[in-house]
């Protein structure tokens, strides 16, 4: 057969063609497979780079994530959603605060009072409508503009009332310094820096607060698993500015 098949390539050309394809065809195959077994071989590699970039472009997210969370804040005020009506109460004729705080806010009051300490509620839930008419007719009876009136007062949809766990405390015996930083004067103020705590209460506005001014009456609850959700990214912000 060998033999006959040499034969056959010399004199007849169409034969030999045919054997020159059949061979170019195998050339093609062992090139296809030489491919394969180079992709198979970078297939760890390329899965990898992937992974790899995967995560990277995760982390870009969330970076921007936090960048979009840092800035989501209006003249140092955080957004606040308004709670839904279904977890008010009232613990007093015209003060309303979120289920979760009542509890322990009033055992404060009864305990400070067992210490001859006189809190008076001032201001406790306030719907965003309401925050709007006190920031703006305030800003306006004041002739302040409005980066001056937000250091005193959060911008409407800006105000931690609006979430039910902020609570706005005077003294008693004092009732020239509500709203006042005089307030810090008073032995309420004294008595609530020592023991605010035990009930879960927190200043939301001290001192080194760089963007909001010290507010001493305005405190918040931090006592439930959903406030401290609700504060998160304030408490994220306090720390940064601490570092
Ligand atoms: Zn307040």
């Amino acid at each position: 057969m060998e033999k006959n098949n040499i034969i056959n390539e010399d004199i007849d050309i169409q034969v030999a063609e045919r054997r020159n394809l059949k061979g170019n065809n195998f050339k093609f195959k062992k090139y296809l497979m030489f491919i394969f077994f180079f992709l198979i071989f970078l297939l760890p590699f390329i899965v990898l780079a992937f992974k790899s970039n995967l995560k990277l472009n995760f982390s870009g997210i969330n970076a921007v994530k936090e960048t979009i969370n840092d800035d989501l804040s209006i003249l140092g005020h955080l957004p606040y959603k308004e709670i839904s009506k279904e977890k008010l109460v009232f613990i007093e004729p015209n003060i309303e605060v979120h289920i979760d705080m009542r509890k322990s806010l009033l055992k404060m009051r009864d305990d400070a009072q067992k210490n001859g300490i006189n809190l008076v509620f001032l201001s406790g839930y306030r719907s965003i409508s309401l925050q709007k008419d006190i920031f703006y007719s305030l800003k306006s009876m004041r002739n302040q503009i409005a980066a001056e009136r937000a250091k005193v007062s959060a911008p409407p949809g800006y105000s931690e009332h609006s979430t039910g766990f902020a609570i706005d405390i005077g003294d008693a015996y004092k009732r020239e310094t509500d709203f006042e930083v005089e307030f810090e004067n008073t032995d309420a103020f004294r008595w609530l820096k020592e023991n605010a705590a035990k009930y879960h209460f927190k200043l939301s506005f001290n001192k080194n607060n760089k963007n909001v001014d010290y507010e001493p009456w305005h405190w918040r609850y931090e006592g439930s698993i959903e406030a401290l959700k609700v504060f998160e990214a304030s408490n994220r912000n306090l720390k940064k500015q601490k570092n």
